[in-house]
């Protein structure tokens, strides 16, 4: 889930391994390590804490060789400190690198240890090199007992594995965690993402899932999952900028909301396999903690409460749990009625949001059954103190408007349903459903940002308004809140969300020519209900802008615009329904002219109550 980086090249290459782990930090991670070969010597750096403690041991001890592999880990198996901490061995010899989680560990440490392997860390990732090791005593090549091993794993992997006595070539593979092959003059390179090799080299080419790949200075061999050799194609990369500066981007938000495609694809990395969820997504003890769970309450605040808000439907109506979502300044005062086999859980982009730190610590003394945080810092307080955590790898967020946390807080909920629902009755096919939609999620939300000019026109409207009114129905009802917080939040404009059923309950009296309102409208079974709802306002000579399914047959005319948003399956459209929403308050703040990256008044961490 973290970074990988590896190199074969004539020159020492740690530098070069080290830069490259620096180029992934804004990933998040919680410890970081080298191991390079040099002449028939293996030897490692590992640090707990930031890149710069291992760039500084280094400076202080150098490592010499031009064959290395190196890693920033964020946890899954095993407390965050030097032991644990990637590169790891086995006899001295094999050191590997690995993002993801093999599920199996504990079978396969077994096995391992009574072949008489020693193991010297919790982790799950140790097995693959005593694995490897021990297919070398009965495999000819470094790559045959890579191509075994990897056979023998089940979980998700992105792997490097190098030997002692082999110092010209890395073994790379993967399955469920994504790497690039870097291809340099006389040298070459393998990462987790291009990002991390952008200073050595442009040629890029993407593994496939089950690739195994041998690179060596000069060559780069890669074979498919059934070990036929095969060519993946090599692209010159057109990434201008790095993960932390605005890059033609401007402001931040903008941004952000650009990278929710590979946000969304970095939150799925490493977590899913076989066509199914892993459990150990949310930690390593999740499966026991998650399989007696009846019950789910729900803390969070601001954004992160909406996201919430869209689950409870999913916890609901697709996993066979009751679940309930409060406001965690809320939660924290009142006396609650804990449900048996409860489980809380947390949302918090920054791990520190004091309101939920303390609803937390409250359920803790209460005596839920586990805790879990939905999480985008590492290390944070709600990750320490939470049975579980789910990591969501959405990147740093800047802009203090979330977006990209959102939305993949949104597809981590969406990734716990279909865990929940495992253990409460969901059917395989609606579990294979919910999984094929997470991940054609990037692609389709790539195609709703195609909307920005359409809406960048539309945003006009808005500008002289002060007043506007969110509508949708169903889990469309958090996405509208969502957008209302959204253009509060920057342009300033006073706006409020409603389910559009509660419309005649007393929101209609405000419909006027001055009172946009904004509707969300994807193809679902409330669609009718909805167009009802639509009338209602059209009677009373409100005017309406419709993000309408492409399918959904809304028509434009003097009273109603209508957007069309890409069609898409009913898991992912409360996700999908959210881009064109940022959008729409990005554009609206600019015209308006308002701080969008530090609107007035708030902060992006809340650690105060
Ligand atoms: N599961 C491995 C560990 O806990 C790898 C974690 C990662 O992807 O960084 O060490």
């Amino acid at each position: 889930m973290c970074g990988i980086v590896g190199a074969v090249a004539q020159r020492d290459v740690a530098e070069i391994l080290v830069e490259g782990l620096r180029r992934l930090e804004y990933r998040g991670y919680d410890s970081a390590g080298v191991a390079v070969l040099n002449n028939g010597e293996l030897s490692r750096t590992r640090r707990v804490g930031k890149v710069q403690e291992l760039s500084s041991a280094l400076e202080t001890q150098p490592l010499f060789g031009g064959t290395g592999i190196a890693h920033t880990r964020w946890a899954t198996h095993g407390e965050p400190n030097e032991r644990n901490a990637h590169p790891h061995q086995s006899e001295g010899d094999i050191a590997v690198v690995h993002n993801g989680i093999i599920e199996n560990h504990n079978k396969l440490r077994v096995m391992l240890k009574g072949l008489g392997y020693t193991f010297a860390s919790d982790t799950d990732t140790e097995v693959i090199c005593h694995l490897v090791h021990h297919e070398l005593k009965t495999h000819d090549s470094l790559l045959a007992a890579v191509q075994v091993a990897v056979k023998q794993l089940e979980g998700a992997y992105g792997t490097v594995v190098i030997d002692r006595r082999d110092s010209q070539r890395m073994i790379v593979a993967r399955s469920g965690s994504p790497l690039v092959i870097g291809y340099g003059l006389g040298e070459n390179f393998v990462a987790s993402d291009q990002l991390a090799l952008l200073p050595v080299t442009r040629s890029f080419a993407f593994l496939e899932e089950g690739d195994v790949a041998e690179v060596t200075r000069r060559e780069v061999n890669i074979f498919d999952v059934d070990g036929n050799a095969v060519e993946r194609e090599m692209k010159e990369s057109e990434v201008t900028h790095d993960a932390g500066d605005k890059g033609e981007y401007r402001h931040y938000m903008l941004k952000e909301i650009y990278e929710q495609p590979t946000a969304i694809a970095h939150t799925l990395e490493g977590r899913i396999a076989g066509g199914k969820v892993l459990d150990a997504a949310f930690g390593e003890n999740a499966a026991e903690f998650l399989k007696d769970i009846k019950h789910v309450q729900i803390i969070a605040c601001g954004t992160s409460y909406h996201a919430g808000m869209a689950a409870r439907y999913w916890l609901e109506g697709w996993a066979g749990v009751s679940c309930n979502v409060e406001i965690a300044s809320e939660f924290r005062y009142r006396k609650s009625h804990l449900f048996p086999n409860s489980l809380l859980v947390t949302i918090s982009q920054s791990g520190e949001t004091a309101d939920t730190l303390a609803a937390m610590r409250l359920a803790k003394e209460m005596g839920y059954k586990a805790t879990l945080t939905i999480c985008n810092a590492p290390g944070s307080s709600l990750v320490r103190e939470s049975d579980m955590a789910y990591m969501m790898k959405a990147g740093v967020e800047i802009g203090v408007a979330s977006t990209k946390a959102f939305t993949v807080q949104l597809a981590g909920l969406l990734m716990l349903t279909t865990v929940i629902g495992r253990h409460n009755g969901m059917s395989e096919q609606v579990e294979a459903d919910i999984t094929q939609s997470l991940l054609s999620m990037p692609a389709k939300v790539e195609q709703a940002l195609g909307l920005d000019d359409a809406i960048a026109e539309l945003a006009e409207d808005f500008a002289d308004k002060h007043h506007a009114l969110f509508l949708g129905r169903g889990d469309q009802y958090p996405i509208a809140m969502e957008g209302a917080l959204k253009l509060k939040e920057i342009s300033y404009i006073h706006a409020e969300a409603y389910a559009s059923g509660e419309l005649k309950h007393g929101p209609l009296a405000l419909i006027d020519a001055d009172m946009p309102v904004i509707v969300v409208a994807p193809n679902n079974e409330l669609l009718e209900k909805l167009k009802s709802n639509v009338e209602e306002v059209r009677a009373r000579g409100g005017l309406m802008y419709v993000f309408a399914d492409v399918d959904a047959e809304f028509e434009s005319d003097d009273t109603m615009k209508v957007i069309p948003v890409p069609h898409c399956d009913e898991f992912m459209a409360p996700l999908i329904y959210t881009i064109p929403l940022q959008l729409l308050s990005y554009h609206v703040a600019l015209i308006k002219g308002t701080d969008v990256d530090q609107p007035r008044n708030l902060a992006k961490s809340v650690t105060v109550e």
